[in-house]
């Protein structure tokens, strides 16, 4: 029997009386992982009354010791991390040592957050008046929806509750419904940490329907969402009837720019990496490969060479190059991007669903590689899958153009051992993040995370930047000259 699991609302695991249910099922051989309560708006409801309930008495609570709750949390996590590295493989399917990776990024940061509840800065400016004090401090929103996609179901979820919680509001989680299971982890980290109840509430459910409910319910000030373009856009136009700040992490579509002095080898190593990691299913994956066109040909072969080699299949075992694609949904989306792409361009490489023997229980795509002039739409959208399409360029301002030229902007690369042209390419590449002699994925938490165009609306996660998402800043002015002084009245008459 597949194991069931509950809403977490106000500090208790519940299973409303004839709830529906959904599976997560595993990708690589279909079996189930979990089973999973498909809450109602009513549902949704109680959690937001919980966490409204809760946040006064959270927002109290001194930074620091909100800080040793997380700490504890991240221990859950790294006890526990081999397991969870497992359910993570198991429920979507990467290989296991980025299902751990998974883990450990979310530890980093929690860790990461715990330290700022010993600093949460805010500024100290002076004033144009005597005996007068100016500062800012920074104060919790509130109640926050947090809503996250299934390919980083850990790190995402807690990039931002770590976040949301230092900074003392109540959060209510909304995962994706393809990773409830990992979400049960998640959320178990903080419950055993001691979390007190209400702060931090799990509903599970369709987008529709929970999200939808989160998004437009007065009482949730700010939400938080990662995600395709289609659903974040709802998201912002449901959140901005209510004023509420909504944060937007969306998609990419990331070049990696080889230039003909670059070294070669390294050059294969991240490409290989950034396509073909996570199944090509990170929003920073590397889905353009941007060739200089003296070392067009001699690449390809070396890529192609590189992936006569590659090992698809189970993605626990640790032998394995490249595991299953994420889901149903997944393969249909990226099958029917293969063949456009095969109207559009030259397959070179891969193109098929791996048939026969244990794949024809899971979903297991070929690494895939298209050449492709720039402009056409496998170059141009979004995927989400183990496909790469490669442009072939005659230099260096073609290559930003061609890099350019597309509606996201996560992430970017080049491979130059060109000094110059690489801080000119730090410059012009038209991304939030940009690697030189790296692959496009490999982010750290201790850095803003998030990007340009359709890629996001403005603000950045990770870092000090996560301060900044979930918190608002107060301006406060301290008069101790025991008089009325009037700003820029006064202050003129005294020069
Ligand atoms: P998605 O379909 O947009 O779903 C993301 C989350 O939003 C899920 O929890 C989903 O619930 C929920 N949702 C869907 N429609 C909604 C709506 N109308 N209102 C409120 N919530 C809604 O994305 P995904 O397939 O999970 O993830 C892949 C996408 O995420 C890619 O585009 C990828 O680039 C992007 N991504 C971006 C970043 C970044 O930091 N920029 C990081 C990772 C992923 P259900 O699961 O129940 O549908």
């Amino acid at each position: 029997m597949t194991d069931e699991f509950g809403l977490f609302i106000n500090g208790t695991w519940t299973s409303p009386a004839k709830a529906k249910r959904f599976e997560t099922i595993n990708p690589a051989n279909g079996e189930p992982v979990g089973s999973f309560v498909s809450a109602t708006r009513e549902d949704v409801a109680k959690a937001i009354e919980a966490a409204h309930r809760a946040y006064p008495g959270w927002k109290e609570t001194p930074a620091p010791q909100r800080g040793e709750i997380l700490l504890r949390a991240a221990g859950y996590l790294r006890r526990h991390k081999k397991e969870i590295g497992q359910i993570v493989s198991r429920e979507m399917g990467k290989v296991i040592a980025e299902g751990e990776g998974d883990v450990q990024e979310a530890i980093d940061f929690v860790e990461y957050m715990a330290g700022e509840g010993r600093r949460l800065l805010g500024e100290t400016v002076p004033s144009e008046l005597r005996s007068k004090f100016c500062m800012t401090i920074r104060q919790p929103k509130g109640v926050v929806a947090c809503i996250t996609p299934w390919n980083f179901p850990t790190a995402i979820p807690n990039w931002k509750i770590a976040a949301a919680l230092i900074c003392g509001n109540a959060v209510v989680f909304k995962p994706a419904s393809n990773s409830a299971r990992c979400a049960v982890e998640v959320i178990r980290a903080y419950e055993e940490a001691g979390v007190p109840p209400g702060v931090l509430n799990l509903v599970t459910g369709s987008g529709g329907v929970v999200g939808t409910a989160l998004v437009t319910d007065p009482r949730v000030r700010a939400v938080s969402f990662t995600g395709g373009v289609e659903s974040g856009r709802d998201v912002y136009v449901k959140g901005a009837q209510g004023l509420k700040m909504v944060h937007l992490e969306l998609g990419g579509k990331n070049p990696v720019i080889v230039m003909e002095d670059a070294d070669l080898r390294l050059a294969l190593d991240g490409v290989l990496f950034g396509a073909f990691g996570t199944s090509g299913q990170r929003c920073t994956a590397t889905s353009r490969l941007i060739l200089h066109e003296k070392v067009y040909e001699p690449f390809l072969k070396m890529l192609t060479d590189r992936l006569d080699t590659f090992r698809l299949g189970d993605p626990v075992d640790p032998k394995t190059d490249m595991g299953p694609v994420a889901s149903r949904e997944q393969e249909e989306k990226i099958l029917a991007y293969i063949e456009i792409g095969k109207k559009e361009a030259k397959l070179r490489y891969g193109g098929k669903k791996l048939r026969g023997g244990a794949y024809d229980k899971g979903f297991f795509i070929e690494p895939t590689i298209f050449e492709t002039p720039h402009g056409t739409r496998i170059s141009k959208e979004e995927i989400f899958g183990p496909v790469l399409s490669v442009i072939k360029v005659k230099d260096y301002d073609e290559a930003v153009r061609v890099a350019n030229d597309v509606d996201y902007g996560l992430s970017s690369s080049i491979y130059t051992r060109d000094v110059n042209r690489a801080f000119r390419a730090m410059d012009d590449l038209e991304a939030g993040i940009t690697y030189i002699n790296a692959p496009t994925i490999g982010a750290e938490i201790q850095l803003p995370f998030g990007g340009v165009k359709n890629t996001g609306n403005g603000g950045r996660e990770a870092g000090t930047a996560a301060i900044e998402e979930f918190t608002e800043v107060k301006t406060v002015f301290v008069d101790f000259s025991s008089k009325l002084q009037k700003a820029q009245i006064d202050a003129e008459s005294a020069v």
